[in-house]
């Protein structure tokens, strides 16, 4: 059985003092997890949090984000080979709050999983529909639509991303997608991959938005639940390792 997967996804949070006290508190208090954990910190505190953590740890380290461009004048931009370089595992590509804000689109975000890919980082790619377009009846369109670009460049080297599905009105807002909700989009996500890919099974399929310890559990005890990305949780030592535990 796949391991499941908690992934933080700091945002554009933390300091070089708050960064050393969250990674202590989430080092002390980790021991020996079930699950895998990532955690994707703003690119500048990529060498710090990668020395806070030190060898053998159980903590991979990510980022939040990824050129589409291989190098050159792409003023900002930070690329796949450079992230590479900082030990960077995985990396957030296509999270709504940059395809809303930086106007990424669903063919920047499936370069950017193929940069990545090429240096050996696994992509996180984030799909997820906004509160119009669920209220339209829209959801299955968009999400299927957010990952047929990625599967269309990609080809069968999708058996190596993460999926994470964030519907955008359950980000940051305190209102989680019902377990049965998020279970009948990620049942959708998995019957697209198995289209896709003879591998699917084995891509774990995130839920985000909103998951925090008191309704970790429930969320990830469903069947094509493979871990979460959290975003607020994951600056709380002691909810980010709750988390953890309910994925174990
Ligand atoms: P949230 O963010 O957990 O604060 O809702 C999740 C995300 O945006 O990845």
């Amino acid at each position: 059985m796949k391991k499941k997967l908690i992934a933080g996804n700091w945002k554009m949070n933390g300091s070089l003092a708050a960064n050393e006290a969250l990674v202590s508190a989430l080092l002390a208090g980790a021991g020996a997890p079930a699950c895998e954990a990532v955690l994707c910190v703003p690119s500048p505190y990529l060498a710090q949090v990668r020395g806070l953590l030190g060898a053998n740890s159980p903590f991979s380290l990510g980022a939040q984000d990824v050129s589409q461009h291989e190098n050159g004048a792409f003023t900002g931009d930070v690329s796949a080979t450079m992230l590479k370089d900082f030990g960077v595992r995985y990396v957030i590509v296509g999270h709504s709050e940059r395809r809303l804000h930086q106007a990424e689109s669903d063919t920047h975000v499936a370069i950017k999983v193929r940069r990545a890919l090429a240096e050996g980082i696994t992509p996180i790619v984030c799909v997820g529909e906004s509160l119009a377009e669920r209220e339209g009846g829209l959801t299955e369109l968009v999400v299927k639509r957010q990952l047929a670009a990625v599967i269309h460049l990609n080809g069968h080297c999708i058996s190596e991303i993460v999926v994470a599905y964030e519907p955008i009105w359950a980000i940051g807002t305190g209102k989680t997608a019902t377990p049965e909700q998020a279970q009948e989009v990620h049942a959708v996500l998995r019957g697209q991959l198995q289209a896709a890919s003879e591998h699917a099974d084995r891509i774990r399929i995130l839920y985000g938005g909103s998951m925090n310890a008191a309704n970790a559990a429930q969320l990830l005890s469903q069947p094509d639940i493979d871990g979460g990305l959290i975003g607020g949780a994951s600056l709380k030592a002691p909810d980010f390792l709750a988390i953890m535990g309910a994925a174990g």
